[in-house]
């Protein structure tokens, strides 16, 4: 599928008046689409609700756009928290997915009445701890271990990974924290990320039905949700082919009909923590060609680096670029399209075939909006860029300033060393 930008050459020489680049860019029209879709998708269920994933995108802005359709809020910190919290997102619309979790946010997150889903069979004795009782909702996250698979096809591997309690372990908490005073459970697992197949819900949603029903009847805990948390991806590249948010829905529906319903567990809701799938397509880096370079490569310097988008430096992620305004011109020209960190993996893009680019081109790096700005850092004493939503009527409002010399040096305030810059 040809990527498109949802933005065009005037749009952005017009915003640039005002904002100058880079920035990212936010795409009102597509995430207000996309969460109707998903809720549609699942309206099947009576309990259904997506979580939104804050450290995708933790931009209250935008998250107040996906309340609308009914969405929560997953956080994974205490700011994350504070965030939901105070723009009002109710205490049990807020999941608190967290590992190797301070204390103190624990204490914060009971606080405000977030559910409080456990990463790990010690933590029960650690909450119980921190708060003096246990929380009379509460969830368990889940690691089978071994590999993913989906037919051949590997799609992670949990058993490497830091998540979640094995299948010994799950039951145990259960009847602990049942022996605790907790009294409605949820399961949690999410076991491959990005992926890009109609699959991996429905399968994810086996593996979890199957197990809420031998713990329902084993442990006799009440279960009232299970949470098939991230992992829906988006197609990144113009060769893959997009979800099916329907498809995928459906898929859900017809594993919950025949392992949920026939146990008499046809009312256990489905939650989800989606990140990359609400937001990523909707987002991208806006930024200009300000150098070439002719050595023995040739090299685009642009004015975003990988601060404001790690995840090439970081995974060798493959961003799709479009130069604005030569949309379809011929890709002609091979370039490493670099940022100005002194780093040689900070580059956007490394042999990639582009249309001849100019000094002052506009460059759109595509599907940053999750996980992009929000991985920002500030090495190189680099200053993270503006958040704009181009909203429905196509005008531009600005969601986050971008950072100023003064922020970066405001850690310094309680000392006078620099204190003209702070
Ligand atoms: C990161 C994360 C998500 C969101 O993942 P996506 O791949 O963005 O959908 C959801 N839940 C938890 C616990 C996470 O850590």
């Amino acid at each position: 599928m040809k990527k498109e930008p949802f933005v065009t050459l005037e749009q952005i020489q017009e915003i640039t008046k005002t904002y100058p680049t880079p920035f990212h860019l936010y795409d009102e029209k597509g995430i207000r689409e996309n969460a109707k879709a998903l809720k549609e998708a699942f309206a099947w269920n009576k309990g259904y609700k997506e979580y939104f994933a804050v450290k995708a995108t933790p931009n209250p802005f935008l998250i107040n756009i996906l309340r609308e359709y009914g969405c929560g809020c997953d956080c994974s910190s205490m700011t994350e928290l504070m965030l939901s919290h105070e723009i009002g997102v109710k205490g049990d619309d807020i999941m608190f997915s967290s590992n190797d979790t301070p204390a103190e946010e624990f204490a914060y997150a009971a606080k405000i009445g977030a559910i409080i889903n456990l990463d790990d069979y010690t933590h029960i004795d650690f909450l119980e701890k921190t708060l003096g009782y246990i929380p009379e909702t509460i969830s368990c996250r889940f690691n089978p271990g071994g590999i993913f698979q989906i037919s051949n096809d590997i799609m992670d591997n949990p058993g490497d990974a830091k998540y979640g309690m094995t299948e010994e372990q799950l039951f145990d908490a259960y009847r602990v924290l049942r022996q605790k005073g907790a009294k409605h459970f949820g399961i949690h697992a999410f076991l491959a990320s990005n992926t890009v197949t109609n699959d991996y819900y429905p399968m994810l949603a086996k593996v979890l039905f199957e197990l809420a029903v031998r713990l329902k009847k084993e442990t006799g805990a009440d279960i009232r949700f299970i949470n098939l948390s991230g992992g829906v991806g988006i197609p990144y590249r113009p060769e893959q082919e997009p979800n099916d948010i329907r498809a995928i829905g459906e898929g859900v529906r017809k594993v919950y009909e025949e392992v949920m319903v026939p146990a008499g567990m046809g009312d256990v809701a489905i939650y989800t923590e989606l990140g990359r799938f609400m937001m990523g397509p909707y987002g991208c880096l806006v930024t200009k060609a300000i150098h070439e370079k002719h050595t023995y490569k040739e090299y685009i310097g642009v004015d975003a680096c990988a601060v404001n988008l790690m995840r090439p430096a970081m995974y060798g992620a493959y961003h799709h670029i479009t130069v604005l305004g030569k949309e379809n011109e011929p890709c002609d020209h091979v370039y490493d399209v670099t940022g100005s960190l002194c780093e040689n993996n900070d580059k956007f893009a490394i042999d990639r075939p582009l249309p001849k680019v100019d000094m002052g081109d506009y460059l759109v790096i595509h599907d940053t909006g999750a996980h992009g700005f929000a991985m920002g850092y500030n090495y190189n004493g680099k200053l993270k860029s503006a958040e704009i939503l181009l909203k429905e009527d196509g005008s531009a409002k600005l969601i986050r300033r971008a950072e100023t010399p003064k922020d970066y040096f405001a850690t310094f305030d309680c000392f006078d060393i620099i204190k003209n810059l702070v």
